[in-house]
């Protein structure tokens, strides 16, 4: 298990930057080291445990960009048109292959290998065939044009895939290309899941009048999936200290991180704080964000805990924010930095300075053909329609105090965002 020491979280001040955040976390949570081989499709989405080194050139054979004509380059005429004779036929997957003579094109497919002697291709779309059955080329063909040199993507014996690379569908390809049926991944990081709240009932279950359904831990497990880790879903917790501390204490020391949603304010019914401190230690954290604030991190026996704020909203964004950087510590993966692209707002907005707020927004093309931000129109932290009926986060920096529309924010598209 993931081993931190009790004031591995110290820090002053009474809020957090998010930044300050997202660094502490990269530098106070030690990466597991535990690695386990698996089939190639099944390492999309985990972090890769070991350089991979290139065991075979990529392309592993000169070979030819297009459908056309192999020369070679002294046979290209400077300004004049060049007929020569076409021998041979040489398709992709082609086993054995005459060297090209001086003097002949050899007739040739994309992929296919180029023989030798020859060196450029000539695409049949710039070609003619004469009446004789010749190849009619036209003159001034740059020498080695249209031809894939061996190694040319990627030299046998550079490194390919770094250690710490999360794997996507590009990654594995690059695996597959080079001939490797299995990767060695880090294992998955072990989450525990559970809400507290004497007002949610789980889905399935009866639900009392004044209850509503479960949402955040089915959010956030789903988030966790995407991010490949194994999942205890531990249910809803009650509103008072002491099955709080004891179903911490359960899971404490058999998972790498404990993940909860509600609770952590500083009402007199946020009991989470109170667990934590009676059988760990709990930094709280007040993060200079909106919507979110309230975010507790603690330690209980060497694991980490991350308590989410309850509202819907706080709760998503707040996951990105800590959760997310800590599950890719915890996996040793190199820091996935969110970049906000650029877009117009066209919207007005105003804020406290100091403290980094997201805006949940949808894309739209303007007339002129820029990408807009179109703001919900409403702001509650509890309202999961804001989440499901926009495309992403405006991030609105913590010197901001003003927004007019026309102006260029950053956009988080919640596509990137796992
Ligand atoms: P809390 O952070 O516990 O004070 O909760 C803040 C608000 O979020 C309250 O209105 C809760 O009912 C709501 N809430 C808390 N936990 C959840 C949850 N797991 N799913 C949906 N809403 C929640
Ligand atoms: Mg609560």
């Amino acid at each position: 298990m993931a081993q931190l020491s009790d004031d591995c979280f110290a820090f002053g001040g009474p809020m957090m930057s998010v930044d300050n955040a997202v660094g502490l976390i990269a530098a106070s949570v030690n990466a597991i080291m535990d690695s386990e081989t698996v089939p190639l499709l099944d390492s999309d989405g985990r972090v890769l445990a070991r350089d991979v080194t290139a065991p075979l050139p990529l392309p592993p054979f000169t070979n030819s960009a297009v459908d056309g004509y192999a020369v070679r380059s002294e046979d290209i005429a400077k300004t004049a048109e060049q007929i020569l004779p076409v021998v041979g036929r040489i398709q992709a997957g082609a086993a054995a292959y005459e060297p090209l003579q001086a003097g002949h094109a050899a007739r040739i497919f994309t992929g296919a290998p180029i023989p030798p002697g020859a060196d450029t291709v000539f695409m049949q779309e710039d070609v003619r065939i004469d009446s004789f059955g010749k190849v009619v080329l036209p003159p001034g063909l740059r020498p080695g044009a249209n031809v894939r040199p061996a190694g040319e993507d990627i030299p046998q014996g550079k490194i390919g895939l770094r250690a710490g690379q999360r794997l996507s569908p590009q990654h594995v390809a690059l695996a597959a290309a080079f001939g490797l049926t299995h990767l060695k991944v880090v294992r998955r990081i072990r989450v525990a899941v559970f809400s507290t709240g004497n007002e949610l009932a789980s889905p399935g279950e009866a639900r009392a009048g004044a209850q509503l359904y479960d949402s955040n831990r089915f959010m956030l497990m789903a988030m966790l999936r995407r991010l490949r880790c194994e999942i205890t879903d531990l249910g809803i917790l009650r509103d008072d200290a002491m099955s709080l501390a004891s179903g911490l204490k359960k899971v404490a020391g058999e998972c790498d991180l404990i993940l909860t949603t509600g609770g952590v304010s500083t009402g007199e019914e946020d009991h989470v704080k109170a667990a934590v401190e009676s059988i760990g230690t709990l930094v709280m954290w007040r993060m200079a964000i909106k919507p979110g604030r309230p975010v507790a991190m603690g330690i209980i026996g060497g694991t980490p805990l991350i308590g989410l704020p309850g509202n819907p909203v706080a709760s998503f964004v707040t996951f990105v924010h800590v959760v997310r950087p800590t599950v890719l510590a915890l996996s040793g993966a190199l820091p996935e930095p969110l970049i906000p692209m650029p877009v117009r707002a066209a919207f007005a907005y105003k804020k406290k300075a100091g403290r980094r707020e997201y805006v949940r927004a949808s894309l739209r093309k303007a007339n002129d053909g820029a990408l807009e931000a179109i703001k919900f129109p409403r702001e509650g932290a509890g309202l999961l329609s804001s989440l499901v009926d926009t495309d992403g986060l405006v991030e609105l920096g913590e010197s901001i105090t003003q927004i007019e529309p026309g102006q260029s924010v950053g956009f988080l598209h919640y596509a990137s965002l796992l």
